[in-house]
């Protein structure tokens, strides 16, 4: 028999129903993990006693025939949403002990749907990194080999998921921040189309981008949790679509034959290692196999999605993070001299130097004069590069590459310089700025057996598309079902 952290979501959720095991006994099983792996630093926060609150609450639910598909299942959040139960920092020192009034829509709706809370995961500060070694808490160490970094900004979900300290896990993806910690884990993921997910509660980093999604083993364990995460919140967040949620299981099952799968030859060409290079072509070749053609498309204005989001992106991060001023929200310095002091000082102590380099980009950006040269050029291109993938959209169903040029990095190998980490982004920012859904699967391995993830971009809401064109693949490989040794 499997131990519990060893289950899907799925087979966990069955188990429950079946009790086999009690939602308490879940929830002690993680976090008693969760404790022996501290050392990974995935998680900044819990909660034992509002977590086996939340079971016994499950449990009973379970006494009493309820038959939802999540109830009693635990999961863990991003510590970008806000949440009641526990401290909620986003990574910054500017939160630091921040306690909110309220959950985040998307935890309470998880939380409507059964889900027992586990915990607070770490995270790039505000968001902001592809490394987690952003985070003013730690950096989190990536489970595969403990001397490299999980990914970013969503590194502690991914490597919650990946050690199973948790069977699941929610993150927030504004430029490849589900997608690329989730290659670099060894774990499926997705970010659903911009709107389909409320942004009410999650710590707003670039808002026009910023889009919540579940990680966790596989596809299917994703669809059951993007089914409780999506679905209109008009009163609290105007930018959601008025697209009622779906069960994205009934999408599951579909047979892959005549699949049209693009392959962007910008997301092939130079620049992409070689080791990444074979694990995507294989995965190519079994997608054939299923039956799927391959075509290739193009996506020309690629390599501009990196200027492109690294000025879009700081711009609203200067403009959400204005708030943060010692006296609204927020940390506050304790010796200062008049009102300004204060604020300088609140903000340079709270701030983590990447959260201030984008403050000033974005600032910059937006200021008279520079605003039509960087901002208005920026949001010209972006629209372009969301027509390219309309064009490719006529030739294919899916757009298929990798999420990153290489296999998780050594930690500090980056060091001082972040235009390492803005350009190892380039294949997960251009789906963002158009706000499409993007996925990605474990494909296989790379250099020093690191995974390397399969990154799957649809059109919008073809989030049931892209999860079973990756549950298919599931069902014909076990990269998914791999762990890590030792955990
Ligand atoms: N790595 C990108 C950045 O630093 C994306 C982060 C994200 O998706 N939150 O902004």
């Amino acid at each position: 028999m499997s131990a519990l952290h060893e289950l899907s979501v799925a087979a966990l959720a069955k188990k429950l129903k079946a009790k086999e095991v009690s939602a308490v006994e879940a929830a002690q099983h993680f976090l008693a993990r969760s404790a022996a792996h501290a050392g990974l630093g995935a998680y900044l926060a819990t909660n034992e006693e509002a977590t086996l609150a939340q079971a016994r609450a499950a449990d009973q639910r379970i006494a009493s025939g309820d038959a939802a598909p999540l109830v009693g299942v635990p999961i863990a959040h991003k510590d970008i949403f806000v949440t009641k139960d526990f401290p909620s920092t986003a990574g910054s020192k500017m939160l630091e002990g921040y306690r909110s009034p309220f959950d985040a829509t998307v935890v309470r709706k998880l939380a409507e749907a059964g889900t027992v809370t586990l915990g607070k995961l770490n995270c790039d500060e505000f968001a902001m990194g592809s490394s987690n070694e952003n985070s003013a808490y730690g950096p989190v160490k990536n489970p595969w080999d403990t001397r490299r970094i999980p990914g970013g900004s969503s590194g502690g979900s991914a490597v919650a998921v990946a050690a199973g300290l948790a069977p699941a896990a929610t993150g927030t993806d504004t430029g490849g921040s589900i997608r690329q910690p989730a290659s670099f884990c060894g774990i499926t993921g997705i970010k659903p189309t911009y709107g389909r997910a409320s942004r009410y509660g999650m710590i707003a980093y670039a808002s026009s981008l910023d889009q919540a999604g579940p990680m966790a083993r596989s596809a299917e364990d994703c669809a059951l949790l993007l089914s409780a995460i999506c679905g209109p919140d008009p009163d609290r967040d105007s930018t959601s679509l008025d697209v009622p949620a779906e069960d994205f299981t009934q999408a599951l099952g579909g047979s892959l034959e005549g699949l049209r799968i693009g392959v962007p030859k910008e997301f092939l060409a130079e620049g992409v290692s070689a080791d990444v290079r074979s694990a995507i072509e294989a995965a190519l070749a079994q997608y054939e196999k299923l039956g799927a053609k391959r075509v290739e498309v193009s996506l020309p204005r690629t390599e501009l999605a990196i200027p492109v989001y690294y000025i879009i992106a700081p711009a609203e991060a200067s403009s959400n993070l204005s708030r943060f001023d010692g006296v609204k929200f927020g940390h506050r310095a304790g010796q200062y001299g008049d009102l300004l002091d204060m604020y300088k000082k609140s903000r340079a102590e709270g701030f983590g130097l990447e959260v201030q380099r984008r403050i000033m980009v974005g600032t910059y950006v937006l200021s008279h004069g520079y605003y039509d040269a960087y901002y208005l050029q920026a949001q010209k291109i972006r629209r372009m590069i969301a027509d390219d993938f309309q064009q490719a959209f006529k030739q294919c169903d899916v757009i298929v590459g990798p999420a990153a040029p290489t296999v998780a990095w050594k930690l500090g190998e980056h060091g001082n310089d972040p235009l390492a980490d803005y350009l190892a982004d380039i294949f997960t920012l251009p789906g963002s700025l158009a706000g499409l859904p993007g996925m990605c699967i474990p494909a296989g391995f790379g250099e020093g057996s690191m995974p390397v993830g399969l990154q799957l971009i649809g059109n919008y809401f073809q989030e049931g598309r892209l999860l079973n064109a990756a549950h298919r693949f599931q069902q014909a490989t076990d990269f998914h079902l791999r762990r890590p040794e030792g955990f």
